[in-house]
């Protein structure tokens, strides 16, 4: 129902750290190195190696090893979001960190040969659709890229900077431009989640650049008609049935691929790369203070700073449940941004 839950989690992000498994590369290079990390998962502890003798400690909601399952991995980091959602309230589910940790293995796998493997897109949707009435519910999504300020629609190349608009009552952010596609079943959504990256891909090679320099976005809104007050067992009461006042109780689900966290080099990068680099920096920098700003329970949360905040804006604190899944690589080459990336994990909380 609308009105329970409060159990704290509302407002504040949800934070959990996914390591992914050493590649074939780095089982071979760095096979006389330990991992620059060492998890504790029953403690949800993670500890960064320091040297030989010290690391440093860290708490998180989750901490999930390179033995967590996708399945696991939905359960813990998106399912509460998608719950919160089907009961009429906005929710995000985003992945931060270093290009080749696993942020699109986490979200956007496909699984389509092996349904275990499906990343949280699709098991969102998947629940979703098993929970709602397809007679008087409906389902529909966008599939955005924000590259350099940018809002480009994943579902319809031509259709290229999109703008977004705030109702200044309510606070609702829309893309009035953008596709939004009705979807009856898993196999459509899959479908259209393959013509989104085909598209994706299609735009950042004729750009000249890679899919990490931007963000993915993909958007589910979920309307449903509900009885007000009606419960199940009430459907054969006479009173209730006079008594019934549909009511549209909505949700948005923004689930974010986010750009590589990696610092690019501004010294040794110029011109479009350094702009590229720049945009990168601002609209992860922004997040990173809105979430700051949500964790300390702020007041002003600066949502006007970026693109990526304003659009945002409805789906992140306030209401909204919101998780972080911050992703790593055991590399002990990639200490540096591993750090990094736990700090902007630790600051969010
Ligand atoms: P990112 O989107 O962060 O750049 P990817 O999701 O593309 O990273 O992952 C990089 C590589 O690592 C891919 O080959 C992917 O299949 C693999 N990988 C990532 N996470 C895992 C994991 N948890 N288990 C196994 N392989 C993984
Ligand atoms: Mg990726």
């Amino acid at each position: 129902g609308a009105l329970k839950d409060d159990d704290g989690v509302r407002g504040r992000v949800r934070v959990a750290v996914r390591l992914r498994p050493r590649n074939a590369e780095e089982q071979v290079a760095d096979a006389d190195f330990a991992d620059c990390v060492e998890l504790q998962p029953e403690l949800k502890r993670l500890k960064l190696r320091k040297n030989n003798w010290d690391s440093d400690t860290y708490e998180f909601d989750e901490v999930l090893t390179e033995f967590a399952s996708q399945k696991r991995v939905y359960e813990v980091v998106a399912r509460p979001v998608v719950e919160s959602v089907l009961d009429g309230y906005n929710g995000t589910v985003m992945a931060y960190g270093q290009t080749g940790t696993g942020k699109t293995y986490t979200l956007g796998r496909l699984g389509e040969e092996d349904t275990s493997a499906r990343g949280i897109m699709v098991r969102s949707m998947e629940d979703i659709l098993s929970d709602i009435s397809p007679n008087t519910d409906s389902v529909s999504v966008s599939y955005l890229q924000l590259y350099m300020e940018t809002i480009q629609d994943l579902l319809d190349p031509s259709n290229d900077n999109i703008s977004i608009v705030e109702d200044p009552k309510t606070g609702d952010v829309s893309l009035p431009g953008a596709t939004v596609v009705d979807v009856r079943g898993q196999q459509g959504f899959l479908e259209l989640l393959r013509v989104g990256e085909a598209h994706r891909y299609a735009a950042n090679t004729k750009m000249n650049t890679e899919s990490s320099r931007s963000h993915a976005i993909l958007m589910v809104n979920v309307r449903r008609s509900v009885a007000e007050g009606d419960s199940a067992s009430n459907e054969n009461d006479d009173h209730m049935v006079r008594n019934f006042k549909p009511v549209v109780r909505k949700g948005k689900l923004v689930v974010v691929d986010l750009a590589g966290s990696e610092r690019v080099n501004k010294s040794g990068s110029e011109g479009y790369m350094l702009e590229e680099a720049k945009s990168i920096n601002l609209s992860l920098s922004a997040l990173g203070k809105c979430i700051n700003a949500l964790a300390e329970n702020s007041a002003h949360v600066p949502f006007r700073d970026s693109k990526l905040t304003r659009l945002l804006r409805d789906s992140l604190g306030g209401t909204a449940r919101t998780s972080l899944i911050v992703t790593i690589g055991p590399s002990p080459r990639h200490r540096g941004e591993t750090t990094s990336t736990i700090l902007f994990g630790q600051r969010a909380m």
